[in-house]
């Protein structure tokens, strides 16, 4: 997360894979396309490192970065749209095993595109996440793609759907990796977070 203090651990396709629960860990989520990669690079200040994430092959783990002293969590673009029924489900039940049963498991960031708002794959991941009681926080990507009221108003709309989520964080961050706006912001949180 910190520059240059990034690395990659491991990825994980079952739940005897994981590394051990011994530190903080955060976690982001999101659709394909949705700039992922491109904000974990911008965090880590490392570009492609988040590429090993979106490698074939790597889209059905559970990816581990290792910064400083916490995990960071890289969750596949869900929504797979042409993945065989027995790949989605055996993903599935590996995230559902991963979110419920993962107590070390401090925050996940649901990334959404600032265009598009939340999907329905978004709002069965954070529908999830509220079973399990893991709280997630939103980050809004691309938002120099929309200019003042366009973005206003899909952060009102973003805002109103996490209204039916217990598990949400109330604030929502508006990122652009391509002009660095909210990274700073995102990367204080996560050191902040115990
Ligand atoms: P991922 O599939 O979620 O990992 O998405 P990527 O990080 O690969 O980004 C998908 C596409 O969106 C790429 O073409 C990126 O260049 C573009 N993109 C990502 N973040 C931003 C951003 O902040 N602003 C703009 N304008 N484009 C972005």
């Amino acid at each position: 997360l910190f520059a240059g203090e990034t690395e990659f651990l491991k990825g994980v396709v079952a739940m005897s894979g994981l590394p051990p629960a011994d530190r903080v860990e955060v976690c982001f989520a999101g659709r394909s396309n949705v700039g992922k990669s491109s904000l974990i690079n911008a965090l880590t200040g490392r570009k492609g490192l988040a590429r090993a994430s979106n490698t074939p092959g790597r889209t059905q783990e559970i990816n581990f970065f290792t910064a400083r002293d916490i995990y960071v969590v890289d969750l596949p673009g869900y929504g797979f749209a042409n993945a065989p029924v027995a790949v989605v489900e055996k993903w599935q039940r590996l995230l559902k095993q991963y979110l419920q049963g993962r107590q070390t498991l401090r925050r996940v960031f649901v990334l959404i595109d600032a265009r598009h708002g939340a999907k329905a794959v978004d709002e069965e991941i954070m529908s999830l996440l509220d079973s399990a009681a893991v709280t997630f926080q939103v980050v809004m990507t691309k938002t120099d793609k929309l200019k003042g009221e366009a973005l206003k108003v899909s952060l009102d709309k973003t805002r109103a759907a996490l209204a039916k989520h217990p598990a949400a964080y109330p604030e929502i961050l508006l990122t652009s990796s391509e002009k660095g706006d909210g990274i700073a912001t995102l990367r204080a949180i996560i050191a902040g977070i115990e």
